[in-house]
């Protein structure tokens, strides 16, 4: 096992550097019990600051992340373990307030998911990426046929995080929470040539957050 020189340098400017700045707040941090003021599932693709976004400081933002952003349905019984194990800590554990489905532009893992579904024969040999991407197949459906095909994506990848939402109030416990209104779930898109942030609004349409 070889250290790679970049991290190594990266550790040390940070500690010389940001860690100094902000090490009485790392010092209250690790006395207290952490109280994150959102959940933020997003995706794995490292083109996703969420912390620079946001403005995140140490403690402030639970992240989870998974290819394309996905909360499987409670149907999908082989899927959907992970997800929701962060979710039940955060919620139930941390009683965090609100949950925050994070999508994004150009997500590799909706195209990728696009391309299977349209085309069968393009599966390529990705056991565990097939699988999991398989929990968007409703989310597909729901692409309108005469769409131009760059419009599908970014369908796609939107309708993707309604569907999220939506398998969010399946789980009991969840549609609880929302309900007694003790839980704000946020659909927030993420646009990375622009930094334009869409959210979900009470439409059920996208619209710009500024
Ligand atoms: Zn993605």
């Amino acid at each position: 096992m070889e250290i790679p020189k970049f991290l190594i340098e990266r550790y040390q400017f940070w500690k010389k550097n940001t860690f100094e700045d902000y090490k009485d707040i790392y010092e209250q941090a690790s006395k207290t019990a952490q109280k994150p003021i959102a959940m933020i599932i997003t995706c794995c693709d490292s083109r996703i600051l969420e912390n620079t976004i946001f403005g995140g400081s140490v403690g402030d933002y639970f992240i989870h992340r998974n290819i394309a952003n996905i909360v499987p349905s409670k149907d999908d019984k082989d899927q959907n373990i992970q997800t929701l194990s962060a979710i039940e800590y955060a919620l139930k554990v941390l009683k965090i307030q609100n949950l925050i489905i994070l999508g994004h532009s150009n997500c590799g893992g909706v195209e990728y998911s696009y391309k299977t579904f349209f085309d069968k024969k393009n599966i390529s040999d990705f056991e565990y990426i097939n699988k999991w991407t398989s929990c968007l197949k409703n989310s597909y459906n729901n692409i309108p046929n005469n769409f131009p095909e760059t419009e599908k994506i970014t369908f796609f990848e939107q309708e993707s995080i309604k569907q999220s939402i939506k398998n969010l109030r399946e789980y009991d416990f969840i549609e609880k929470l929302i309900n007694e209104n003790k839980l704000n779930v946020v659909g927030l898109w993420y646009q990375i040539n622009s930094g334009v942030i869409k959210f979900l609004d009470n439409n059920n349409s996208f619209i710009d957050l500024d």
